[in-house]
């Protein structure tokens, strides 16, 4: 997974979690508002049931008291009471307002507008004609004589001295009518349905309204108390304008609705429902939802554990998201910065070279090393060699400008990649940085040079900067040194070589040359080194100095070795076949082969496979070998002694190797390096052969046998015979030949 794949999840993550959050706020905020609106609903449902059973039992009422009149003027006609004259008429009506009704007087009416009236208790009044009567009486009546049954509308009695209305109904006689029996009534059942305090399960109350919006009958519940100057539902500034007129528009049609009203910072809901009587209307009030603390109680535990537990939610899921993303953080840290200076790692840079080579190849590669960072580390401790690796990774960054990076890959080696393409400039940036370093080591004092060398690579990679640099390593002493068709070609030649080494092996393209020893008192040939040289399929031979440093790399020196050694045996076994004295043959044996487990055991095998002895080979191993390990070296050179083999150390003197080695190695052998005869410089040449001579001389007392490589002239070899030196090698007696010329030259 790379880091845009992370970052990406990663807002993925983050989009999701917000989602997550907002569906929990909607849907609490839609469970709350749906629980509320249902609450509010049945609130609603409850008080248009409400105002219908008032409505129903104030119809009771009024049907009761207009049956009883009903009947009143049925018997009234039907006695023909009417014709029995006002004493008789008097009697009747006056009996009739008995106690058994509730009527408080009932009266009589003429067509003609005359009328008389009993009011209970009191004396009966024979002249009580329609047009002295109260408006809301004359209409009621009038309504009677049109054969209708009314009731009238509330006014205010003179006799009683309180709220009245009248019931009215038509005498009938002989299909006719012929006057109306009215009968007045208080305002009782109105007061109880007022004063009633389980209106709404005890939360609500309600008032008989008129058309306008006047109090006809108020409710002692009410919650906004009673002025006597407000006289309608509108006066006071509890219902808004708006609702006013949508109030008043509504009552007009007789229709019902529902609506609220403000009273002491709270709002209450009435049901306005019309009567069916005159254009009274009851208004039911309900005093819960605004008022009651209960249900806003269950309302806000609600919401409260509702958002608390979202709040909980969202905390859990941002603490989640936040734990994977510094998890996230540090996997990329891990994943793509060097542990050590912080920098960038390299695959973060392959990563962005990659991206850039895509947009453009205005850019170059450069590879940074340290020629003596090992020693740094090994001499001063790795913490100074983790601060000097931190230094270079400042001044790395001092250099890079806009778009430009770099990374440290491991060790010393750091990769630049620079926007620059001009070698000059290329050029006079590196030295820069190789002149501050240099000035700031030695303003710090630490008794250490540190030596930067640059490979670039314009246009390149990663691997020309670093064959760029290996070159340098390699060849020169160069600072820096671009990437060019020299690098290229070696480049060609090692994949050329890497990829057909094994099918070459297999082939027999490794062919045994051999060059030979010479005892250098009489000139006899005492033994033969084998030298490999590689016969590519175009017929061309590769030397060794081109193929085996890159075998030694890849490992693949350990086979071919043995390849060598099986050679060696093969060409020993031909000649003791063809009755010829053998002579020993000495093998190169790298470092990587001479430690392994089976080494001995393999030459074992192919001494038995070619029936050899062990005598007849010498096994080169070179000095480094003796910087390593002493003791383990000592025990395989013990091994192979063992066995027979002889070993020789060979190139002596062209490393780091000290004559205490000698001591301390049990050797046959010391090949000392050519380098003691060739070197090119005269003037040390007294020096050098003092050296030689010692280390000929210190080895014969040592018992080891000397060989010295590179004898090139008759001089050379007169000089060595002085010096004591046993036996040499070298073009002046012959190159190395192939086996089948060796033999013919040398074992006639
Ligand atoms: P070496 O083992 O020291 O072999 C001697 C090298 O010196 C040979 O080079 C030889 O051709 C060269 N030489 C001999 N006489 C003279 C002389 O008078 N003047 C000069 N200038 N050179 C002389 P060559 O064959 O190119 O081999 C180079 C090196 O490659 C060998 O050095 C040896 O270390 C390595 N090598 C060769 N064959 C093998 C092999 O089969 N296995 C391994 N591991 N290394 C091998
Ligand atoms: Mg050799
Ligand atoms: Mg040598």
């Amino acid at each position: 997974m790379d880091e845009n794949t992370i970052r990406n999840h990663l807002f993925r993550l983050a989009v999701i979690i917000c989602l997550i959050g907002g569906i929990l706020l909607a849907s609490g905020v839609g469970v709350i508002s749906y629980a509320m609106r249902s609450v509010h609903d049945d609130i609603h449902e409850q008080m248009k049931v409400e105002a219908q059973e008032y409505k129903n039992h104030i119809f009771k009422q009024f049907d009761k008291d207009l049956q009883i009149l009903g009947t009143l003027a049925s018997i009234f006609s039907m006695d023909h009471i009417f014709y029995s004259g006002t004493d008789n008429i008097m009697t009747w009506i006056t009996k009739a307002n008995s106690a058994y009704n509730d009527f408080v007087s009932i009266a009589y009416f003429t067509l003609d507008g005359a009328g008389m009236v009993n009011t209970f208790g009191t004396e009966f009044n024979s002249d009580y004609p329609l047009g002295s009567c109260n408006e809301s009486i004359q209409v009621a009546v009038k309504k009677a004589f049109a054969g209708e049954q009314a009731i009238s509308r509330f006014f205010v009695s003179e006799i009683t001295d309180g709220q009245l209305y009248v019931y009215s109904v038509p005498i009938w006689y002989e299909g006719k009518i012929i006057g109306a029996l009215a009968a007045s009534s208080r305002l009782d059942i109105f007061d109880e349905i007022a004063n009633d305090n389980m209106v709404m399960g005890g939360n609500g109350f309600v008032h008989l309204i008129g058309s306008e919006g006047k109090f006809l009958v108020r409710s002692s519940k009410s919650v906004v108390p009673m002025i006597q100057e407000y006289t309608t539902i509108f006066d006071g500034p509890y219902i808004a304008g708006k609702n006013q007129a949508d109030i008043l528009d509504m009552m007009k049609k007789q229709q019902s609705g529902f609506y609220e009203f403000n009273y002491g910072e709270k709002s209450y809901h009435f049901y306005l429902q019309p009567l069916g009587i005159n254009d009274w209307y009851l208004m039911c009030v309900d005093t819960m939802w605004g008022n009651s603390p209960y249900i806003y109680q269950i309302f806000f535990v609600m919401g409260g554990s509702y958002f608390l537990m979202l709040i909980l939610s969202c905390f859990l899921l941002f603490y989640g998201y936040s734990i994977i993303r510094k998890n996230y953080n540090n996997l990329i840290k891990l994943a793509y910065f060097d542990q050590v200076t912080g920098a960038e790692n390299f695959a973060r840079f392959e990563k962005r070279l990659s991206a850039c080579r895509k947009q453009t190849d205005e850019y170059s590669v450069v590879a940074a090393n340290m020629r003596n960072f090992k020693f740094i580390n090994e001499l001063f401790g790795k913490e100074d060699g983790n601060l000097l690796l931190n230094y270079l990774r400042k001044q790395f960054d001092l250099c890079m400008k806009e778009n430009e990076f770099f990374c440290r890959d491991n060790a010393d080696q750091f990769y630049l990649l620079l926007r620059d393409t001009n070698q000059t400039k290329i050029k006079a940036r590196l030295q820069d940085i190789i002149s501050r370093v240099n000035e700031d080591v030695r303003k710090n004092g630490r008794g250490f040079h540190v030596n930067i060398y640059f490979g670039v690579s314009i246009s390149g990679d990663t691997h020309q900067a670093l064959l760029a640099q290996q070159h340098i390593r390699q060849n020169s002493n160069q600072q820096v040194h671009f990437y060019d068709d020299d690098i290229h070609k070696t480049e060609l030649k090692n994949h050329y070589i890497e990829s057909h080494m094994d099918q070459a092996l297999e082939s027999g393209a490794f062919k045994l040359y051999l060059q030979p020893k010479m005892r250098l008192s009489d000139g006899i040939v005492a033994g033969a080194e084998a030298l490999v040289r590689w016969q590519t399929d175009d017929g061309q031979f590769l030397y060794p100095g081109e193929f085996i440093p890159l075998f030694e790399a890849n490992g693949f020196c350990a086979r071919l070795d043995l390849y060598m050694v099986e050679c060696a045996c093969r060409q020993l076994r031909e000649w003791l076949d063809n009755g010829i004295k053998p002579i020993p043959i000495s093998v190169n044996q790298s470092r990587l082969l001479f430690m392994e487990n089976h080494y001995v055991d393999a030459l074992k095998r192919l001494l038995d496979k070619y029936q050899i002895s062990a005598a007849l080979i010498v096994l080169e191993i070179l000095e480094g070998l003796a910087a390593e390990n002493l003791e383990v070296l000592n025990n395989r050179i013990d091994q192979l002694q063992s066995a027979g083999f002889k070993v020789s150390m060979d190139d002596f003197g062209s490393g780091y190797s000290s004559l205490n080695t000698l001591y301390q190695l049990k050797l046959d052998e010391l090949k000392i390096d050519r380098a003691f005869l060739c070197a090119t410089s005269q003037e040390n040449d007294e020096m050098r052969f003092i050296v030689l001579k010692q280390i000929i001389q210190l080895a014969k007392k040592l018992n080891i046998t000397t060989v010295i490589e590179g004898i090139e002239t008759k001089e050379n070899a007169e000089m060595m015979v002085s010096f004591g030196c046993e036996y040499g090698q070298g073009y002046y007696y012959s190159k190395p030949i192939s086996a089948k010329e060796f033999t013919q030259t040398y074992m006639q």
